[in-house]
């Protein structure tokens, strides 16, 4: 039996305009029309309601992962900042390109999640820090220093 989106009236077609998980999901709309759907979606919310969001999602995911999460989203609100905590440079937590966006880091390890120990940190700074503590990032790039300063010479003249 064939069956047709709701919204534009072409054809659902599995793998095509359609996926297993929008027929689990029960969804009426290809995936065009659905794309389009969440793109309104987001134009409606303004910066702090997106950026509620962003956290409200990054603490239940937390939370399933088994970390204590402390604090309320108010709490999180107050701690943002679109300027890196590394390298100072202004992010767009929402731009399209994700190298350019940044994200709620946390400053040491452990199995809690709490507002004073969360920084924001563009998305350059926080692939390379990667899991580690800030004080382990830091032992890092103190080393990666040290290292590129005796071989800076061979490494920037590789020629002379
Ligand atoms: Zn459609
Ligand atoms: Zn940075």
């Amino acid at each position: 039996m064939k069956s047709y989106c709701r919204t534009c009236n072409d054809e659902l077609i599995i793998g095509v305009n359609f996926t297993e998980a929008d027929v689990k999901y029960g969804k009426v709309s290809c995936r065009k029309c659905q794309n389009e759907y969440s793109r309104g979606l987001s134009k409606k919310f303004n910066h702090d309601q997106k950026l509620r969001r962003k956290i409200s999602t990054s603490l239940s995911e937390h939370r399933l992962r088994g970390y204590e999460v402390k604090g309320s989203i108010d709490d999180y609100v107050k701690t943002f900042t679109n300027q890196c905590a590394f390298c100072g440079e202004p992010f767009d937590l929402f731009d399209k390109n994700r190298y350019k966006r940044g994200s709620m880091d946390r400053i040491s390890n452990g199995n809690i999640v709490s507002p004073q120990n969360v920084q924001w940190l563009c998305h350059k700074c926080n692939l390379t820090k990667q899991d580690r503590s800030n004080e382990e990032f830091l032992e890092y790039i103190e080393k990666i220093y040290s290292e590129l300063k005796k071989k800076s010479k061979s490494l920037i003249f590789p020629d002379s």
